[in-house]
């Protein structure tokens, strides 16, 4: 997918205007978080399955090389096949390869983020084959030739209303309000019609089980069984991170999901394929094909951001963002939005298009604490500012003026008296024009002085405190 990851400004200025999907984003939030605080809040112990699911990340990620040879041999002594990517562009080429000797001319596509990561849509279509999403949302913004703006609602910033109006040009229905069990029928009756017809079916893998070959699949529609069942070849597209070691590890990180995206306790679907169709079984593809894709995350490993591999791709980072649910997902300009989205997305389209997004952050810390894998976004997202600073990507006034704060904060009793200065003098105004690096405060606030600094009046209320007021 072409990034506008270095148009974020102008795109966040765009959604902020965009009053149907100030609309769409504020009914999905409080869904989302809803549902999630309840099915945690029945669960005993949720911090301590995070804990668990914490472990088991870290564990695979530091015998990953292991962990993925053992997956590939068992991968293949179930009659399946193993490609390695190492970027976007073999992955590409290994789906394309293998819908080419299949003779493929039509594919039905389940949800996959790493799908969207490589392009495969595009490079399919530019191939000749006739492509079609099946997950109900992805279908909906394949319709509007959009790209994903959640990674698990990928339609989330669509109102019923649009979705009426695109369903009316594409399948020549009434384009009047209708609810939405009836879109759902039409859109599932023309989706029959493709599964049964489609010669290749890719689906992506949340978990890949090391010590059976399995790869794990989590839907609530049921589409992804049908694209991994009904065509003769099912090719399945994950990202190295994704190992798990064994089937419990999976039974864990599957309960973490489940809770942390849609607030189940699971999911509706919850498929566990290994290999292709045996010569006793009624149904399943003649072909298996595992696409595995590494696209820097080999290099992660190696680096201080390691810990974002632990993502298992709940969204859960991204309903309870402030800054997303003012803008949506598409501002953010790549495949991944949100929190997760702006700590990957520089490791994979590098920093310097990637400027603003490290930035988009209140470092409030509530991404960090629903995390169900405890990664330390804010931590991270603070370094990826810190290493802009240092590779100079950070110019002109605003580097001046931390250049500046940087060694102001260094010396705390000069730091402490120029605070308490500017608290007492500073005219009405004033944080709003600063003089190095005023874009700053133009589309945000700057809280005006109260007259005296926190730490001053923390210490009068120690001293009332102690008697000696
Ligand atoms: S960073 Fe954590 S909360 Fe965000 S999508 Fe990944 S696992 Fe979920």
């Amino acid at each position: 997918m072409k990034s506008t990851a270095h148009l974020f400004t102008e795109q966040a200025r765009a959604a902020l205007a965009d009053d149907s999907l100030q609309a769409a984003l504020r009914r999905a939030k409080s869904g989302f978080i809803d549902k999630r605080a309840a099915a945690i809040a029945a669960f005993p112990d949720f911090d301590g399955l995070r804990e668990r699911g914490r472990r088991i990340k870290d564990h695979t990620l530091a015998h990953l090389d292991h962990y993925l040879e053992r997956f590939a041999d068992a991968v293949e002594a179930c009659g399946g096949h193993v490609h390695w990517a190492r970027d976007a562009d073999e992955a590409r080429r290994a789906v394309l390869d293998i819908c080419q000797r299949a003779q493929a001319r039509s594919v039905i596509k389940g949800k996959t983020m790493v799908g969207e990561e490589i392009g495969i849509n595009g490079a399919l279509e530019q191939a000749g084959l006739e492509v079609v999403e099946t997950d109900l949302g992805e279908y909906i913004i394949q319709l509007a030739k959009e790209p994903p703006s959640h990674i698990i609602a990928p339609a989330v910033h669509k109102t019923r209303a649009q979705i009426c109006q695109l369903f009316a040009e594409h399948h020549g229905s009434t384009a009047a309000l209708r609810e939405a069990p009836e879109l759902v029928a039409e859109a599932r009756a023309i989706l029959r019609e493709k599964f049964l017809a489609a010669d290749v079916g890719i689906t992506g893998g949340n978990f890949l089980v090391a010590e059976t070959g399995t790869v794990v699949l989590v839907t609530n529609e049921g589409n992804g069984d049908l694209s991994l069942t009904l065509p003769r070849v099912h090719i399945v597209l994950a990202g190295i991170e994704k190992l798990v070691p064994t089937l419990d590890d999976a039974a864990t990180m599957v309960r973490l999901l489940a809770r942390s995206a849609t607030g189940q306790e699971i999911s509706t679907y919850t498929t566990f394929v290994t290999g292709p169709r045996r010569a006793n079984e009624p149904e399943g593809p003649d072909e298996y094909h595992v696409v595995l894709l590494d696209n820097g995350r080999a290099r992660m490993l190696a680096d201080e951001f390691r810990e974002m591999l632990r993502c298992i791709r709940c969204g859960a980072c991204l309903n309870h963002c402030p800054v997303y649910s003012a803008i949506g997902g598409h501002a953010y300009g790549w495949v991944y939005p949100g929190p997760m989205g702006s700590v990957l997305t520089p490791q994979f389209i590098g920093l310097d298009g990637t400027k603003d997004l490290p930035n988009a952050c209140t470092l409030n810390g509530r991404c960090q604490d629903v995390c169900p894998v405890k990664i330390p976004l804010p931590g991270l997202l603070r370094r990826l500012r810190d290493l802009q600073f240092e590779r100079r990507i950070i110019r002109g006034p605003q580097r001046w003026a931390l250049r500046l704060w940087g060694w102001v904060a260094r010396r705390p009793r000069l730091y402490h008296r120029l605070t308490a200065l500017a608290a007492r003098f500073a005219p009405r105004g004033a944080a709003r024009r600063l003089p190095l690096d005023p874009g700053w405060t133009r589309s945000r606030d700057f809280p005006l002085p109260k007259g005296r600094t926190f730490k001053s009046a923390w210490q009068e209320r120690q001293r009332q405190e102690n008697g000696h007021g």
